[in-house]
């Protein structure tokens, strides 16, 4: 059974299934108002990693990722560019998905959007507002922390130790509200700004609203694990469940934080520090298993460096796996060798110990180059059969140098034919079509890749 750190609890912690054989998971997804930068990549990353590796052990997995489609930050650039807003979002969520089709990340099972859940929204905040949990100032509708007795349990502090750390200036916003750490769940709209009616006034949903409604109609009360990176921890999460406890009902049962991405002096990456880098320069410059190698080479809760040095040895040894797989492609099929996949299981089980799983796959991988060397037939088809079965498990596909018809060939060209033209709608329908066909579809440096399934 896997077991992971819990945020709330600052353990690690069996991660318990609501429904037996089946375990839903919210991740929150992008606000989409400019490309993806690499931290982002890590995010989708990790929880594509761990939710393969939950399908591969026989479980059900469903994933509900959001699309935060209006925000500030939209309406800003919206305003700034003199762009309609549902514009800036639409391509910025076509960016945003072709980005994670080039990373090989599975599309969650559900991808909600904020804006169709506004009626749902305006609901739960009625609810809140009737329960005294909630009150109205001259901006906006807002949660009285006060109300909710554990507030802060994923943050880990007390509210006062917060307040006298200064904090976020966001979060603590004077003006009218009752206590400094209340948060807005309904914003007033100003003139010229998108508005959707509410019994307190035309305005729009506040982003901790959004993810509470969608997360509980979609997978209900008490799911079982909700992630995203630790950026997101606090306010988001805590403000996120805090409206639940206030409704009086069950949220997240685990909390999951990946690590950030740092730069090379370690510092988190971030906007305000303007060293943000495009998750897609990234893909245009490595093949994107490589990125995938490189996170599962570290622990999803430590923070990673990202650069040249790392990349390019992740490159290489991708080649080595490459190579091992095209050396011993006599000795295919047969039985993967079970004591390799116990250890597997094992690793992976222990907190998502992905650098041990993939010092396992690099140890079979030279185990098997000696048995090659030394005919042993046998153990080859066992090791080679368990490093497959490993690396699949983690979204790692290795490059087997297929026979690809002429046919499906084409399809990949004109793949890449639209996503230079930036033709994006164009390439995800190839991209579609050619899964349909049962291919596994793959973005390189050299261009777009498939192999079968
Ligand atoms: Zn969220």
């Amino acid at each position: 059974m896997l077991h992971l750190y819990d945020t709330a609890a600052q353990e690690v912690r069996p991660l318990a299934m609501r429904d037996a054989g089946s375990i839903s998971i919210y991740l929150c997804g992008p606000t989409v108002y400019g490309p993806p930068h690499i931290g982002h990549g890590r995010a989708t990353l990790v929880y594509d990693i761990l939710c393969r590796y939950l399908e591969w052990t026989g479980l059900t997995v469903r994933l509900v990722s959001n699309i935060t489609d209006i925000d500030d930050k939209i309406i800003e650039r919206a305003h700034r560019e003199s762009r309609p807003w549902g514009e800036i979002a639409t391509k910025c969520e076509n960016i945003w998905f072709d980005a994670m089709g080039r990373l090989g990340v599975q599309r969650p099972n559900d991808v909600p959007h904020a804006t169709e859940y506004v009626d749902s929204m305006v609901s739960m905040i009625g609810e809140l507002v009737a329960k005294d949990s909630a009150y109205t100032t001259d901006d906006g509708v807002y949660l009285s922390i006060e109300k909710v007795p554990d507030y802060g349990l994923l943050a880990h502090q007390n509210i006062d130790d917060m307040l006298a750390g200064g904090g976020d200036r966001v979060v603590f916003g004077a003006d009218q509200k009752r206590h400094p750490a209340d948060f807005v769940l309904w914003k007033f709209s100003k003139p010229g700004e998108p508005a959707w009616p509410s019994p307190w006034g035309e305005g729009r949903p506040g982003w901790h609203s959004e993810c509470v409604v969608m997360s509980l109609d979609l997978l209900g009360e008490g799911f079982d694990l909700h992630c995203g990176g630790a950026d997101l921890r606090f306010p988001h999460h805590e403000n996120e469940r805090a409206q639940a406890v206030a409704l009086g009902k069950k949220f997240a049962n685990h909390w999951m934080h990946n690590g950030f991405v740092v730069d090379i002096e370690g510092e988190k990456m971030s906007k305000s520090l303007g060293n943000v880098s495009n998750l897609l320069d990234l893909l245009d410059q490595y093949d994107a298993r490589a990125y995938r190698l490189l996170l599962l080479q570290t622990h999803y809760r430590s923070p990673v460096r990202v650069g040249k040095e790392n990349l390019d040895a992740s490159v290489s040894a991708l080649s080595g796996l490459d190579g091992f797989v095209a050396r011993s492609a006599a000795n295919s099929g047969g039985v993967a060798d079970a004591e390799v996949l116990t250890k597997f299981r094992i690793a992976m089980n222990n907190d998502l110990d992905t650098p041990a799983a993939t010092a396992l796959i690099f140890d079979s991988v030279r185990q098997a180059n000696v048995a090659i060397d030394d005919n042993q037939a046998d153990v080859v088809i066992a090791l080679r059969s368990a490093i497959l079965e490993m690396t699949s498990a983690l979204g790692l596909f290795l490059n087997e140098s297929q026979e690809i018809d002429a046919e499906i060939s084409a399809k990949a060209a004109a793949l890449d034919a639209a996503r230079t033209a930036k033709d994006f709608s164009a390439a995800d329908a190839l991209r579609d079509e050619l899964q349909s066909l049962g291919y596994v579809v793959e973005t390189t440096k050299e261009g777009t890749r498939v192999r079968r399934g």
